[in-house]
């Protein structure tokens, strides 16, 4: 971590990229890095491959972000991704070597593949937040409420509210922090969970509806196709913040929710969710995605009934 504080430090122009279809700790741990960057007098560019969802739009410095394509052939000092399990995530429309002679890969992922030249994984951090909380205190920023506002959001959305397993007595020690620095936990969730729309409200019912069953694999999954989108009215970004995939794991008897959903024109978004006897990091990783124990994803080419075939697939050679 010292490494990879000092790499950042002397580091002039810093490229910073969220992941694809980033979420609360992507932006917060990124954006946090960014800001104390800033503050110590870098250049810090922040890109992503896709928009921000509505929910996190309130957050200091979303409006610094430029879509890749923005950036075309400039150079760099320094990548430095948080959050980003293999170097596809940040999907650069190039490799990210053309951008800079050196990769900074801190992240959270026990899936990480160990990308770049300074790789720091702890897969025992509950959010990538508390891996940014760490560099800003290597970086002697002192964490005054913007960058507490930002950490906060990326630990309590990673966390699910700090419900999940993997939520440590660093992780409530470090919100006990932040809500020093002048968080108010109320006024945060209403605004990341309280302000979302009727096309995705639609949508989970709709979802709800598609509930499939398989006991016997212990699994529960929803189908969305692009006709729920339309007839909801909603955005894949609604899917992402309304967090569809977890009222399957609900369930009594079921150990693995799931959740397929059409992203565009031949390819479809797995999300999968254990209670923690399956490792679902490993079953994602077995078709080219990854992610954590308990929450991990893929992207499948194919239609949703080719999609839902490899998810069954899975299951039944586990
Ligand atoms: P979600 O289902 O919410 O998209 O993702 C759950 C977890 O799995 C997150 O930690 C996310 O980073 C990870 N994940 C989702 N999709 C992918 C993927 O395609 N590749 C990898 N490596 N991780 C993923
Ligand atoms: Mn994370």
């Amino acid at each position: 971590m010292k490494e990879i504080a000092q790499e950042l430090r002397a580091a002039r122009r810093i490229l910073m990229s969220l992941h694809r279809q980033p979420d609360g700790d992507s932006i917060g741990s990124t954006l946090a890095i960014a800001m104390a960057l800033r503050r110590l007098g870098q250049e810090v560019t922040v890109t992503s491959p896709d928009p921000v969802p509505h929910a996190y739009d309130f957050l200091p410095g979303v409006e610094t972000i430029v879509p890749w394509r923005e950036l075309g052939s400039a150079q760099f000092d320094l990548v430095a991704l948080y959050d980003c399990a293999d170097e596809r995530r940040p999907g650069a429309p190039r490799p990210l070597r053309d951008y800079a002679p050196r990769i900074l890969n801190v992240d959270h992922h026990a899936t990480n593949s160990r990308f770049g030249d300074v790789v720091f994984v702890d897969p025992v951090a509950a959010a990538s937040a508390e891996l940014a909380y760490r560099t800003l205190e290597l970086l002697g920023v002192t964490v005054d409420r913007d960058l507490a506002l930002l950490l906060y959001v990326g630990l309590e959305t990673d966390t699910g509210g700090f419900r999940y397993a993997t939520t440590t007595p660093g992780s409530h020690r470090l919100a006990a922090r932040l809500l020093d620095a002048g968080i108010e936990p109320g006024e945060v969730s209403e605004l990341v969970y309280e302000r979302q729309s009727v096309g995705g409200l639609r949508l989970l019912g709709l979802a709800l509806d598609s509930l499939r069953l398989r006991p016997e694999l212990s699994l529960a999954y929803f189908v969305l196709g692009d006709d729920a989108f339309a007839e909801a009215g909603a955005t894949a970004q609604d899917a992402e913040t309304i967090g569809i995939v977890d009222y399957a794991r609900r369930l009594e008897g079921i150990e693995v929710a799931g959740l397929l959903r059409s992203d565009g024109p031949g390819e479809v978004k797995l999300s999968l969710r254990s209670k923690g006897q399956v490792n679902v990091a490993e079953l994602a990783a077995r078709i080219g995605g990854g992610g954590h124990e308990r929450a991990a994803g893929a992207t499948l080419m194919g239609d949703l009934a080719q999609a839902e075939e490899v998810l069954l697939g899975l299951f039944e050679r586990r």
